[in-house]
């Protein structure tokens, strides 16, 4: 029970329904439950659309499972100075790596994006780019400039789901993530890179169109081939402001490729698995809510349940109903509690890991961001819960994500039936993986608990940072236009 035991604390004003509280708390529970049968469920459902995906374009619905034209993986012998802009999130990266060079390491520059070009015109986004890249390369000293007649080779980290069409060209599908920038979608965006680098004078040409979770691939491969313990890196997945998967898929079960067989016999795929809509997804009032007020409503349903962006406006949304309906947080309902976003994966991340006796870190944040103030030690209590109940879904169905690729590529079996005898590496990125370890944590229960203990002790979990950039100037270099041998 949640019912305060004894005592009237602050927060306690005649008011409060403890009982309609425990209701909401108990239904909550009840909807957002991932049982292992219901996980086991969605497997299968995410390998059915994940072939009928392969079979032909927009042959499934929830899962675009895009061509990425990356058939081989970097191999270690790139040579080079190689850019890459990695732009995905609220954020940009613009870097410079320098490849076969002793010791060199990654020139990085950040950059937030605004608003009003989040939400702007097509051209302005490219330009504000291309403006940002050439002020990166202003800064270089003259061992970087290119040899005559070469231009400088970036990697363009793109996150967000694309119609790939070659290594280097892609149109964009359809925004995600909050971005909604006007006529961009049905354009290559490569294209449109390119030509605001040449209205900037930058002698700068897009080599690779990569997504993040290949980059993050490409860079995890080439980390465990240098390693050589033998391990595989099959799957990359990105949880952070959005979510995606990508995989090493065998081309013979590609039917949509039509192209030359490539002589690894592979290609990534990226799922845009933040796509998945399956109706046995346990979604609650509190999602319907959020996605019906988002820039793309009715899409990327997967990834409203799970991603950075969102798990803390769905905490929001619970608590709002509390306030409203149970008088939890006072007589009136505190205003913050009505802004969209206030509450961020951060601070449910920070709210649901409060170590302290007496949830000091829930009281700041309920207090500094919600304007709660005096909250009682019930009351944080109840609040930790609502953050553990959201959070241990998400990681859930993101572990039964991982799970359904594994089933993909035969990797969810022991040894002893025929598959590799490799270790599989699972390659992850992005904060919410990277910063919420009680999330990382439950993740993991839920690929043990579906794959078997003796199975998942070949299938290692781990973070690979920063890929999404380096991983881009990686493929710019293995498929450089001026540099076979470096400059
Ligand atoms: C995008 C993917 C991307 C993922 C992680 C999603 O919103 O559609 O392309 O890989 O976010 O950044
Ligand atoms: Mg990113």
């Amino acid at each position: 029970s949640i019912k305060p035991s004894s005592g009237v604390a602050n927060d306690m004003h005649s008011g409060s329904d403890w009982d309609k509280a425990e209701f909401v708390l108990e239904e909550l529970r009840r909807q957002c439950d991932t049982p292992a049968d219901l996980l086991y469920r969605l497997v299968e459902d995410m390998v059915e659309e994940m072939k009928a995906g392969l079979a032909k374009e927009g042959g499934s619905k929830d899962y675009k499972m895009i061509l990425t034209y990356v058939d081989k993986l970097p191999s270690g012998k790139e040579r080079g100075h190689f850019y890459a802009l990695d732009l995905g999130g609220t954020n940009f990266r613009v870097l410079r790596v320098s490849f076969g060079q002793d010791g060199s390491t990654p020139v990085f520059q950040e950059v937030s994006i605004p608003q009003e070009i989040m939400l702007g015109q097509h051209e302005e986004l490219f330009d504000y780019i291309a403006g940002k890249l050439a002020e990166f390369v202003s800064k270089e000293d003259s061992s970087y400039h290119p040899r005559p007649g070469c231009k400088r080779e970036l990697g363009f980290t793109f996150s967000f789901p694309i119609k790939q069409t070659s290594i280097d060209s892609g149109e964009l599908i359809k925004w995600t993530k909050g971005f909604a920038v006007e006529g961009t979608a049905g354009k290559d965006v490569v294209q449109a890179l390119n030509e605001a680098m040449e209205r900037r004078g930058l002698d700068m040409v897009v080599t690779a169109l990569v997504n993040d979770t290949v980059g993050t691939l490409a860079v995890a491969s080439l980390a465990a081939s240098k390693a050589d313990a033998g391990d595989e890196v099959m799957i990359s997945v990105i949880l952070g402001t959005g979510t995606n998967a990508c995989y090493v898929e065998s081309i013979d079960a590609i039917p949509k490729w039509k192209g030359p067989k490539p002589s690894s016999g592979n290609m990534i795929i990226s799922m845009e698995w933040g796509g998945f809509s399956s109706s046995l997804l346990p979604r609650t009032q509190y999602d319907e809510a959020l996605d019906a007020v988002s820039v793309n409503p009715g899409e990327q349903i997967f990834e409203k349940l799970l991603s950075g962006m969102y798990l803390g406006d769905i905490v929001r949304r619970v608590l709002l109903r509390l306030a409203e309906e149970a008088a939890l947080f006072g007589p009136s309902v505190p205003p913050n509690l009505l802004i969209p976003c206030i509450l961020g994966t951060p601070h449910v991340s920070c709210m649901h890991q409060d170590k302290s006796s007496d949830l000091q870190e829930v009281g700041r944040i309920l207090s500094n961001v919600l304007g709660i103030h005096e909250t009682s030690l019930e009351l944080r209590k109840l609040v930790v819960e609502v953050c553990s109940i959201i959070a241990k879904r998400a990681a859930r169905l993101a572990g039964a994500g991982i799970v359904g690729i594994l089933r993909k590529i035969g990797r969810d079996r022991s040894k002893h039936d025929g598959s590799s005898s490799h270790r599989t590496v699972v390659a992850m990125d992005g904060g919410l993986y990277e910063h919420y370890p009680l999330f990382r944590a439950e993740m993991k229960a839920a690929v043990v608990e579906l794959l078997g203990s003796e199975v998942a002790e070949n299938v290692l979990i781990e973070l690979s940072k920063d890929g999404s950039g380096i991983g881009a100037a990686l493929l710019a270099a293995a498929h450089s236009k001026y540099s076979r041998y470096g400059w």
